[in-house]
């Protein structure tokens, strides 16, 4: 059987939380998203106010947790990324790891770079349906950039690339 995955790249929502700033592990995450092949089409730093946090933390607003989360993300700005690829979505929370940093896999990078369960270095998308809503939470539309990248080339195969 041949499988055609042509037409479903996606785009999903990363963001580095305060404690990846404040510990310098932007280059760090990025090299992670960049070496696997995946194409940044947005980036911005942002400080995450009361309503985009309710916004897009809606699951958990009602924890007992949330208002020690909601501190954490407003302790210094976020990094806000959004990446594109093929299977991006499930693809990047394989490389991001577990809620819970002290029992992620090793070589994710909550496994490589947190412990804790509140700071866990990055946030992202968990279906390809919260990831539209959530790019489109945090950017604007002329924010993601569209653009072809050479070394597709040698990423993918013909019939995996989308035609650009
Ligand atoms: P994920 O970020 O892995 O998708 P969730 O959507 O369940 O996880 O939770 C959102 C964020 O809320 C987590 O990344 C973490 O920062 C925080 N969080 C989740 N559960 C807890 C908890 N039990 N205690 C403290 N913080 C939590």
């Amino acid at each position: 059987m041949t499988i055609n995955f042509k037409g479903i790249h996606e785009k999903t929502l990363v963001l580095i939380k305060p404690d990846g700033i404040q510990r310098g592990l932007v280059g760090e995450v990025l090299h992670r998203f960049e070496r696997k092949g995946l194409k940044i089409v947005g980036m911005k730093m942002m400080s995450l106010d009361e309503v985009i946090l309710r916004d897009h933390y809606q699951h958990i607003v009602d924890k007992p947790f949330f208002p020690g989360v909601a501190a954490f993300m407003q302790s210094s700005p976020v990094m806000v990324i959004c990446l594109e690829g093929l299977q991006v979505v499930s693809t990047v929370r394989k490389l991001v790891g577990i809620t819970k940093s002290c029992d992620a896999e090793a070589g994710t990078i909550r496994g490589d770079f947190a412990m804790s369960v509140a700071c866990n270095v990055v946030h992202a998308s968990d279906s390809v349906e919260n990831a539209v809503s959530e790019v489109s939470r945090f950017f604007h539309e002329n924010e993601i950039l569209s653009y072809s990248k050479g070394e597709y080339e040698h990423i993918y195969m013909s019939d995996e690339r989308v035609d650009e």
